[in-house]
């Protein structure tokens, strides 16, 4: 089984000042992680720039115009308190799209079975035309319709196990029966959305609220119960994953309390999934979490069960 981890430079270039906690140094931790010796078998790739008529299967033409207009030379542009472009952050969410839609490329024609796509900014609380939350371009979502447009495929499920609910995921899909968008989020919390009974208009969101300090026992009950048997009914042509690691007991942003090894359990089972329903075809993009390292320990365990090691 091979398994591909993607990256790119520039995510290491993309920063919205001192302190903030969605930081270059992310990035640096899952890598020097992943040089371990367990993840030699790896096949490592660089992520190319998306294509804009892929970002536009997702994003407005104006939406796109403006970020590109926004980016500053130097200093900063600050969009809203928590979310700001400086000089490499529009070459950096290229890019981290662009990872996202060579994975996808890549396991639809087999170069790898499941892939990883290391980079930032994030995605999931970015909407059709919305910057919010760290987040500018929805790499989940822009690889979803890659997938249904790009490759014809009829069904894509996206689990979301970041401890936010992923806001402009949902929106985008609202409306989409060609994609079920499943998510396990803390309530309350930033960003607010994400109430079980928004349940899109073809059934197709399922959103699960979990409470400060619920742990992997509950999680992992929650996807037993709800989420994996959601993507099963679903049975989707591949799976991707937001896989943020917010939900890390450590987590100064969360207040869940969940282990690496819960995320290595819930990927095995998004794995026995994959196996079943897409040819084993699984592709995770990284979105929160933001102690370095619980993101290093957990992203590994991720890694790890995608290897199937
Ligand atoms: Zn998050």
């Amino acid at each position: 089984m091979s398994t591909l981890l993607i990256t790119h430079p520039s995510s290491l270039l993309h920063e919205m000042g001192e302190g903030h906690p969605e930081c270059p140094e992310r990035i640096q931790a899952v890598m020097d992680h992943l040089g371990a010796e367990d993840f030699a078998p790896l096949l490592r790739e660089i992520a190319p720039g998306v294509t804009l008529e892929a970002m536009l299967r997702v994003h407005s033409v104006r939406y796109v115009k403006a970020l590109e207009d926004c980016a500053p030379r130097e200093g900063y542009f600050e969009i809203d308190a928590d979310t700001c472009m400086n000089s490499s952050t529009w070459s950096a969410a290229q890019h981290a799209a662009g990872g996202a839609t060579s994975a996808v490329d890549a396991v639809f024609q087999g170069r790898a079975e499941k892939a990883f796509v290391a980079m930032r900014p994030p995605g999931h609380h970015a909407g059709q035309e919305s910057a919010m939350g760290f987040c500018f371009l929805n790499n989940v979502a822009i690889a979803a319709r890659h997938a249904i447009v790009g490759h014809g495929v009829e069904r894509v499920a996206i689990v979301d196990f970041d401890v936010h609910h992923g806001n402009g995921t949902q929106e985008i899909f609202y409306s989409d029966r060609q994609v079920l968008y499943c998510s396990s989020h803390e309530m309350p919390l930033f960003p607010g959305t994400g109430r079980p009974e928004d349940t899109g208009h073809f059934n197709q969101i399922c959103n699960v609220a979990m409470q400060a300090g619920d742990d992997g026992t509950v999680m992992r009950e929650a996807f037993r119960d709800i989420i994996l048997p959601r993507v099963h009914d679903f049975a989707p042509d591949l799976i991707l994953v937001s896989a943020g690691f917010d939900a890390h007991k450590h987590d100064p942003l969360g207040n869940l309390a969940l282990e690496p090894d819960d995320f290595y359990w819930m990927t095995g089972k998004l794995g026995d999934l994959a196996h079943r329903h897409c040819h084993d075809r699984m592709v995770s993009v990284l979105e929160g979490g933001y102690d370095l390292e619980g993101l290093a320990q957990s992203a590994g365990a991720h890694v790890r069960a995608l290897m199937g090691r």
